[in-house]
């Protein structure tokens, strides 16, 4: 259990320390920002859609390692799916957080983001590692 603990913890430290996630793009109207007033995490996700895909996503701004790496994970996550696959797993990752049931299958689909299964035990945290997720899934249920 520890060991697992300890891979999750340095996922999340390499993808904060070091996000090749973390640039603008060159894209039009394509940003979105979220701000968890909780901990100052303030994050703008730019998000390049290729009709009904997103074809490039990346993020800038500032925050908490657990807001940074969670935003960084979950672009490697989402980048090249379809809305409906992207609305899906971020569905997925939100029930994780929630300690929901979630089926092995859908477990699958998480990668790298997995990591945060545990965040529930640090109830501080939590926002923190919702706030990319949240503020996506605002924008991918308008669409
Ligand atoms: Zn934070």
């Amino acid at each position: 259990m520890s060991e697992i603990d300890d891979i999750y913890t340095s996922i999340i430290m390499e993808h904060s320390a070091n996000s090749t996630n973390r640039h603008e793009l060159e894209c039009e109207n394509c940003s979105l920002h979220g701000h968890n007033p909780n901990c100052g995490d303030d994050i703008t996700l730019h998000i390049d859609f290729d009709d009904d895909k997103i074809k490039d996503m990346s993020f800038t701004g500032s925050g908490c390692a657990i807001s940074q790496s969670s935003t960084s994970i979950m672009i490697d996550v989402l980048r090249g799916k379809t809305v409906d696959e992207a609305k899906k797993i971020v569905k997925i990752f939100i029930d994780m957080i929630d300690r929901k049931e979630i089926s092995s299958e859908d477990r699958q689909l998480l990668k790298d983001s997995i990591a945060f299964s545990n965040i529930a035990n640090m109830p501080a945290r939590v926002k923190c590692a919702l706030l990319s997720w949240k503020t996506l899934q605002q924008k991918l249920n308008e669409m």
